[in-house]
């Protein structure tokens, strides 16, 4: 990144009195991670701040209730629709803002904080670097150059962004740059094993029973690049334990641990009907794009996208689309 773009975006901050901060929808804990801990920071310069994303059901997942200054969220709805200078996070098109892609293209100033290849520049400046390995690395660059304090809610934040998108330091993005920031993130007093406890380590009993569905009906394909390994939870499956569908973000996980496939898919439906696809690779197939060719994005080896068709027909446009790309 420029020193000229961040001392532009220094210049349009400065300037400001209000900044609206937003991040994609459905956050993650990269999305929201860097945008509350850059909104702690505005907040103790006298801004007003208001933070948001753009789901039609408002509401933080669950897992991502611990985290620090959602106080400074508000709904959709209570967004200005013209912000004078808005701050998007972790989001690689106006597409991802959901509802707040509106308020986005209505903004005088549109700064995009983003760390995703895929991502063009879609505003009016780019704090963009696709060698990061998360938003939140480019967040912190942004509190220190606002001449922020990291206090320990700042380094919460921040913290739950990297872990999160590192896969807890476990993914080939996970650079001595990484490890420098986690330090200097737990140098302030985290609760490291509280945040990973929250993040990854509990969810409701009703989890274990779809999660039983899925891996009942789990399928391994001989697929063109490989194996191809893919289950489905439907909204029905959700309601009958009483699962929100946030709580399925980690299944995922468990379907691609699988030896024999090299990419991984999961479909979920969500309380719309639609189905949000999880794709993940082991790294010889790009699922970026292939989902990009459906009409989504994301990373080589972690991508998605929404489909409205049907399971088998989500399946056979994926599998028409992968065969394309290997
Ligand atoms: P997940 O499977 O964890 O929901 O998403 C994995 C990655 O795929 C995310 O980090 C994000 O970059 C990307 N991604 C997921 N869903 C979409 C989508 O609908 N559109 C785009 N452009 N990217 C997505
Ligand atoms: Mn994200
Ligand atoms: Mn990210």
């Amino acid at each position: 990144i420029p020193a000229t773009s961040w001392d532009r975006a220094l210049h349009l901050i400065g300037q400001a009195d209000e900044v609206a901060l937003a991040c994609h929808v459905t956050p993650d804990g990269d999305a929201l991670g860097s945008m509350l801990a850059v909104a702690f920071v505005l907040r103790s310069m006298g801004k007003r701040v208001v933070a948001s994303f753009g789901d039609r059901q408002f509401a933080v997942p669950r897992l991502l209730r611990f985290l620090p200054g959602q106080d400074m969220l508000v709904p959709p709805e209570a967004y200005p629709a013209a912000p004078e200078l808005m701050i998007v996070f972790d989001s690689s098109t106006f597409e991802r803002l959901g509802l707040l892609g509106t308020n986005a293209a209505m903004a005088r100033e549109l700064v995009v904080v983003d760390h995703h290849p895929s991502n063009a520049g879609f505003g009016t400046l780019s704090l963009i670097d696709a060698q990061a390995a998360a938003t939140a690395m480019l967040a912190e660059q942004l509190v220190y150059r606002l001449g922020g304090r990291l206090d320990r809610d700042i380094a919460t934040c921040l913290y739950a962004g990297l872990v999160t998108d590192t896969g807890s330091f476990r993914y080939s993005s996970t650079t001595p740059a990484v490890h420098q920031m986690a330090a200097r993130l737990v140098a302030t007093g985290l609760r490291t094993d509280e945040i990973a406890r929250e993040l990854w380590d509990r969810s409701p009993f009703g989890y274990l029973k779809v999660l039983a569905g899925a891996l009942e009906r789990v399928t391994l394909e001989h697929g063109p690049a490989g194996g191809l390994v893919w289950t489905y939870v439907t909204r029905v499956d959700r309601a009958a334990h009483g699962l929100p569908y946030s709580e399925l973000e980690g299944l995922i996980d468990i379907v691609r641990r699988t030896d024999e496939a090299e990419v991984a898919v999961v479909l979920k439906e969500d309380d719309q009907g639609d189905w949000q696809v999880s794709t993940r690779s082991k790294g010889t197939v790009d699922v970026a794009a292939v989902c990009a060719a459906l009409g989504g994005g994301g990373h080589h080896k972690a991508a998605g996208y929404t489909s409205h068709d049907t399971v088998e027909e989500t399946m056979a446009k994926f599998r028409h689309e992968l065969r394309k790309v290997s």
